[in-house]
């Protein structure tokens, strides 16, 4: 299978798209954890993101587009993917369009996870606190949002539009969550 997992930021991307992963044994490729990596092991990209994700910025389209297109060329993506936090902008969209159709494939299904807006600020701030992830303070939690209603909420509609939209109520626990995602995913299977 080939899924995008979408959402605002606190929507439970990241965790749901780990237990997909696990349960429809597809790697998942989350954009955000290979900046993050770059960043700690200070590699050139690293340096050169580093400011943009401390600022809530998106990194520009031709750097994040290069690496989605390098790591979906890997052996282990031979036979589906998930990516968590790709595409975020149009220009992304049309870059993954390109990659599917030079490879003759297509994707399967768009997970989004919809939760209440007021929710999300409140588990960014909690996960804040648990994974110290340096982009969650409160400055930086806005900026992501705008970016967010901006620029990648638009997508949505691109794909509803192309019959590829499962939006999915994430508000719930982790299994909840989940089980919602399995019912709708298992038969795509
Ligand atoms: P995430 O882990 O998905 O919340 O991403 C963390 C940060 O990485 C974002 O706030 C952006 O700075 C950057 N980032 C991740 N994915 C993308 C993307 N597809 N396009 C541009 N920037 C991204």
């Amino acid at each position: 299978m080939r899924l995008l997992i979408m959402g605002a930021p606190g929507a439970g991307k990241g965790t749901q798209a780990a237990r997909i992963a696990a349960t429809f044994e597809l790697p998942a490729i989350s954009t955000g954890a290979i900046f993050r990596a770059n960043v700690a092991n200070e590699t050139p990209l690293g340096l050169e993101v580093q400011r943009l994700l401390a600022a809530g910025e998106l990194v520009p389209d031709e750097v994040t587009e290069a690496i989605v297109a390098d790591r979906l060329a890997e052996p282990d993506c031979q036979n589906g993917w998930l990516l968590d936090g790709f595409p975020r902008t149009k220009h992304q969209v049309a870059a993954l369009d390109r990659v599917l159709a030079n490879r003759g494939e297509e994707l399967d299904a768009v997970v989004s996870l919809t939760v209440d807006p007021e929710r999300l600020v409140e588990r960014l701030l909690h996960r804040a606190e648990v994974e110290q992830r340096a982009d969650d303070n409160e400055e930086t939690i806005r900026n992501r949002m705008y970016h967010y209603n901006l620029d990648t909420e638009p997508l949505l509609a691109i794909y509803r539009e192309r019959g590829q939209l499962i939006e999915i109520d994430g508000d719930g626990s982790v299994d909840e969550v989940f089980a919602r995602i399995e019912s709708v995913l298992s038969p795509l299977r």
